[in-house]
């Protein structure tokens, strides 16, 4: 039997480890879009675990959006067989990275250490996770070579642009179903002592006020479209906001305020654009454009999110004269949420009890990350996110990482998957 105090000293001891592999991704810029440099990335991890004995496989996604001769998206995906059958546990990480942005005070590719924090660009979301679970993975193999089962460990391209050209894409492929996989664990950063069972759902949607043009100084010649949007705006305001607000989920959502349905007004566009001199055109509106972004509970219909806006519509064209409007479907996800009591939650709850001495939060997500398509495309339940960072810092300037979370995480990594593969339920 493996001494789980040894393996958590294994990875402490790797301590500069997990700091130089964080810093060495981080210095990998993997924007996206337009998704920079994930082959670099993926072979970056790919050589190490093949020194390591694993077997490495390279997929890039053919086809899927944004896959260019330019900007290739390719994937890595490595395996180390144990010596007796047993379950597989599988590490699934992004490699991409959001747009830097502005107000950095460091450079956010230079991957700098400060009072015991990794600056940069991907340090918190989440390449420190990959990192602490490349760390863990290797402890726990060095620790008990005789492990039954197997272990993978994935970088997969374009999470931040909804996860088609990785883990979708790979999800098609088998990758993420059984019997090749049984437990997934996602090192996205939820902070460290809370194990992610899911995420809310999605309907990202356009719609279109239309009107009819006429000279700006005779308005009552035309039929404004972004006054038709102003209307809508103000059935919004009046009805669907707070009927949004009253719904609450039993999901444990974090934070608090997404415990409600929610919905956001991304853009609005309508009218012409000033011209040269800066001056407008001056138009009555025929167009007025908006993109709505709502975000729903579990309790929830994805059909009747999407009524609850067309029947406002439909009451608009019935009671307002002109009113004309086009409702066209972006994207959408449905919630996805693990059971607490599902053998991978159970494993890194264990885990983080056993090295942050507390209970682990259980909460759910309220943005959707690649859950999604191992839930949807591969069927396999068996799926949580857990890693280091503190979710608040991902996507922002100075982003970092802290130093001990990293350790504490891989810790908590390598505990589960030593219980999951095990068998062990302490
Ligand atoms: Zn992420």
């Amino acid at each position: 039997m493996i001494d789980r105090d040894a393996l958590r000293e294994r990875i402490a001891g790797k301590r500069d480890d997990v700091v130089e592999l964080t810093r060495s991704l981080i210095r990998m810029p993997t924007v996206n879009p337009p998704g920079e440099g994930y082959e670099d990335c993926a072979r970056h991890l790919g050589e190490r675990l093949a020194r390591r004995g694993f077997e490495v496989v390279y997929e890039r996604a053919h086809g899927a959006v944004g896959d260019s001769d330019r900007h290739p998206r390719w994937n890595v995906v490595a395996r180390h067989e144990g010596r007796d059958p047993g379950p597989t546990v599988h590490f699934n990480g992004h490699i991409d990275v959001v747009a830097v942005g502005s107000g950095w005070t460091v450079d956010p590719f230079a991957a700098e250490v400060i009072d015991g924090r990794i600056y940069g660009r991907g340090s918190c979301d989440m390449k420190g996770g990959l990192a602490a679970a490349v760390i863990a993975v290797e402890a726990l193999l060095e620790a008990a070579p005789d492990l039954p089962g197997a272990i993978e460990i994935s970088g997969t391209a374009d999470e931040e642009s909804g996860g088609y050209g990785g883990v979708a894409y790979l999800a098609e492929r088998g990758y993420f179903s059984k019997p090749r996989v049984d437990h997934v664990i996602i090192p996205e950063p939820l902070n460290k002592d809370r194990v992610c069972l899911g995420h809310r759902g999605v309907w990202w949607a356009e719609l279109e006020t239309f009107g009819r043009q006429a000279h700006g100084s005779m308005p009552f010649l035309g039929d404004s479209a972004i006054r038709h949007m102003g209307a809508v705006l103000a059935a919004f305001e009046a009805e669907l906001f707070p009927r949004l607000a009253a719904k609450r989920t039993d999901m444990p959502v974090v934070p608090d305020g997404a415990r409600a349905s929610t919905l956001n007004i991304n853009s609005i566009h309508g009218g012409e654009a000033e011209g040269f001199d800066g001056l407008p055109a001056p138009l009555v509106a025929d167009a007025c454009r908006l993109i709505l972004d709502r975000r729903f509970l579990i309790e929830e219909q994805l059909d009747t999110v999407k009524r609850e806006v067309r029947d406002l519509l439909d009451r608009l064209a019935r009671e307002r004269d002109g009113f004309r409007y086009r409702l066209t479907d972006l994207f959408e996800v449905v919630p996805s949420m693990t059971t607490a009591d599902d053998p991978v939650a159970q494993a890194v709850a264990r885990a983080v009890e056993q090295v942050l001495s507390r209970p682990a939060e259980f909460v759910v997500s309220p943005g959707t990350y690649d859950q999604k398509h191992i839930d949807r495309i591969g069927r396999l339940p068996s799926c949580i996110a857990y890693g280091p960072g503190i979710l608040d810092l991902a996507h922002q300037p100075d982003e970092y990482v802290a130093v001990d979370d990293l350790v504490d995480a891989a810790q908590v990594m390598g505990l589960a998957a030593l219980g999951l593969l095990t068998g062990a339920s302490t």
